[in-house]
C-alpha cells in the first residue's frame, strides 16, 4: 500500500473546529515531549501539555497555543482535541500579561499558599508565557 504524502490535522477544542486541512507536517507538545509528524507515521495516542503546536503546509507555517488534550495520531490523519487553543494571531497579547503578572505575584508569596494554589499559578504562568510566545510568531516564516 503507497504510503500518505500528506496528513489531514483536525484541531478542536469543547468549544470550536480550529482546523481542519490538508498538511505536510505537524510538531505536537506530548507530555512526554515533542511530537514531530510526518505522513506515514506509526499510529499513536498520547496526552498534551501546556506548549506550541506548529504545522507546515508547503513553506508556510502556522503556530498555535494549546494546553491539556489528547491527539491521536493516524498515518494519514493527526486529531488534536485539546482542552483550550488558539491560534497565534488570535491571542491577546495584553491578556496574556496580565494573566502572567498575576500568576507571577501568585508564585511570589508561595508560603501563603497549598501546594495545589501554587500548581494552578505554575500552569496559568505556563499558559501565559506560551501563549506570547506564540503571538510572537504570528508573523514570522520559515
Ligand atoms: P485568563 O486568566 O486571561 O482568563 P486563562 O489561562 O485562565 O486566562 P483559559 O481558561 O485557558 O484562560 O481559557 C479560557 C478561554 O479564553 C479559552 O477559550 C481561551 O482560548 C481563551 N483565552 C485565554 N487567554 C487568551 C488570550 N490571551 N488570547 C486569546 N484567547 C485567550
Amino acid at each position: 500500500m503507497a504510503l500518505p504524502t500528506t496528513l489531514t490535522l483536525e484541531i478542536v477544542t469543547p468549544d470550536r473546529a480550529l482546523a481542519r486541512e490538508e498538511v505536510d507536517e505537524v510538531v505536537v507538545p506530548g507530555s512526554e515531549g515533542e511530537l514531530g509528524i510526518l505522513p506515514g507515521h506509526t499510529p499513536l495516542l498520547a496526552t498534551l501539555k501546556v506548549g506550541e503546536l506548529w504545522y507546515r503546509q508547503g513553506r508556510e507555517t502556522h503556530h498555535l497555543s494549546v494546553a491539556f488534550g489528547f491527539v491521536e495520531v493516524l498515518p494519514d490523519r493527526v486529531t488534536i482535541l485539546a482542552h483550550v487553543a488558539e491560534r497565534a494571531q488570535d491571542i491577546d497579547i495584553e491578556r496574556a500579561e496580565r494573566a502572567r503578572r498575576r500568576a507571577e505575584e501568585r508564585l511570589e508569596k508561595p508560603s501563603a499558599q497549598t501546594d495545589l494554589d501554587f500548581e494552578r499559578a505554575r500552569i496559568a504562568m505556563m499558559k501565559a508565557l506560551i501563549r506570547l510566545q506564540v503571538a510572537s510568531r504570528a508573523r514570522t516564516r520559515v
